[in-house]
C-alpha cells in the first residue's frame, strides 16, 4: 500500500515548488507542518495554505495534504468545535516556545493550554508535540527525555483521552515511555535519526547538513530506534521530517536545524528494513500504523519498490533561487528504487 509521511515540512514559494513533487508522488498522503514563517493559527490560514499546496499538484495526483493547526498561547477553545465541524485541519501541532525553527510562537507553559487540550480530546483532534524541553539550563541531548519526565506525563495524566504523537522521537527513553503509556499516544521515527548517531555529526569536521532537531544522539539509542520501527509495534509509524532549508542557511554562523530527506525516505527505509530482516514489517511503519492511529483509512492505492543489482544514482541537491538544498541520501548506497507509473518522473 502507498505510504504516508505523518510529518512534513512542505514550506512556501519557490521551496514548496522544488520539493512538493518528492513527497506527492511516493506518499498518499502527509501530515503538513504549520511552522512556516507566518505560522498558520487559524483555520482561515490552513484552507489558504492547503489551496497554495493543491495548485502546485498535478491534475492526476493523488496526493491529499492533511493540514495542521500551530498551538499558541492564544488558541481559545471554542475554535476547537469550529475544527471539528470544518473538517479543515487533521492535527494541531504543540511546538515548546524556542524548542526548533519558527517556534517564536509556541507554548511557554502546558498549564495555559489545558482548556483547549480538553477540548481537542472531547472532540477526539489529536495533538503532535515538539518534544524537547527548551532553555539553555538543558543539555541538548536531555531535552526530549526532560520533556517527557516534565510535561508530557503531566499532560497524559491530566488528558488521558487525548490522542498525542510525540514526534520524531530520538531515545530509548522516550521509546520505553511511549510501549507503557496509554493507547492514545503514539510516535513517529524519521529515517535519519535511523542511520545517523551524534557522531555523525562531527566526522572528519562539522556537518552542517546532519544537523537537525532533536538531534541525533548516541548510538545506543539510534539501535533502539530501528529495533522499535522494525518491529512493527503499532504505536510507532513513519514521520520523515523532511525539512528543506537552503545551503547557505544550513552552512552559516548559526545554521539552521532540519534535513531535506523527502527524495530517498522510502529507498532508504527499504533498504533499513532489509538489512535488519523485517522487510515485512515495512508496510505496516510506512502506511499501517499511522492511519490506524490517526483513526483514517489505510491507503488502497499501491506503489512498487525495486531492489537493484548496483545502488543508484542519487542526487546531491536540487537548485532553489540561485541557491541549493542539499538531499539526505548522497553519502549512502541505496539499491532500492521506486518505481513511478509510466510518464512520470521527479
Ligand atoms: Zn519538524
Amino acid at each position: 500500500m502507498k505510504p504516508d509521511d505523518w510529518h512534513l515540512h512542505l514550506r512556501e514559494g519557490a521551496v514548496l515548488n522544488k520539493v512538493l513533487d518528492f513527497s506527492s508522488k511516493v506518499f498518499s498522503r502527509a501530515l503538513v507542518m504549520p511552522n512556516l514563517s507566518n505560522p498558520v493559527i487559524s483555520p482561515l490560514k490552513a484552507m489558504e495554505y492547503k489551496k497554495e499546496i493543491t495548485k502546485r499538484l498535478g491534475r492526476n495526483s493523488e496526493f491529499t495534504p492533511l493540514m495542521t493547526l500551530y498551538l499558541t498561547e492564544s488558541t481559545k477553545p471554542q475554535i476547537i468545535k469550529e475544527l471539528k465541524r470544518g473538517h479543515i485541519i487533521t492535527a494541531i501541532k504543540y511546538y515548546p516556545a524556542g524548542a526548533t525553527t519558527n517556534s517564536t510562537n509556541g507554548i511557554k507553559s502546558f498549564k495555559t493550554i489545558l482548556p483547549v487540550l480538553e477540548e481537542m480530546a472531547k472532540n477526539d483532534i489529536p495533538l503532535c508535540i515538539h518534544g524537547e524541553l527548551p532553555g539553555e539550563e538543558y543539555d541538548i541531548f536531555d531535552r526530549e527525555k526532560l520533556f517527557i519526565d516534565l510535561v508530557l506525563d503531566r499532560i497524559i495524566s491530566i488528558i488521558p483521552d487525548l490522542r498525542i504523537t510525540l514526534e520524531h522521537i530520538t531515545t530509548l527513553d522516550a521509546i520505553q515511555y511511549i510501549k507503557h503509556a496509554n493507547k492514545n499516544l503514539a510516535a513517529t521515527i524519521t529515517v535519519h535519526h535511523l542511520m545517523l548517531n551524534r557522531n555523525h555529526m562531527f566526522q572528519k569536521g562539522i556537518r552542517p547538513h546532519y544537523y537537525c532537531l532533536p538531534v541525533a544522539k548516541r548510538e545506543k539509542h539510534r539501535k533502539a530506534l530501528l529495533q522499535t520501527a522494525t518491529s512493527g509495534n503499532k504505536k510507532f509509524f513513519l514521520g520523515t521530517d523532511s525539512a528543506p532549508h537552503l545551503s547557505r542557511d544550513k552552512e552559516s554562523d548559526c545554521g539552521c536545524a532540519g534535513i531535506f530527506s523527502a527524495p530517498y525516505a522510502l529507498n532508504l527505509l527499504a533498504g533499513i528494513f532489509e538489512e535488519e530482516k523485517k522487510l515485512d514489517n515495512l508496510e505496516k511503519f510506512v502506511s499501517i500504523n499511522g492511519a490506524t492511529h490517526y483513526n483514517l483509512p489505510v491507503n488502497t492505492n499501491k506503489i512498487t519498490l525495486v531492489k537493484r543489482d548496483s545502488p543508484i544514482k542519487v542526487r546531491n541537491h536540487i537548485k532553489v533561487n540561485n541557491d541549493k538544498v542539499m538531499i539526505f541520501g548522497k553519502d549512502f548506497d541505496i539499491y532500492w528504487e521506486i518505481k513511478l507509473p509510466k510518464n512520470e518522473s521527479f
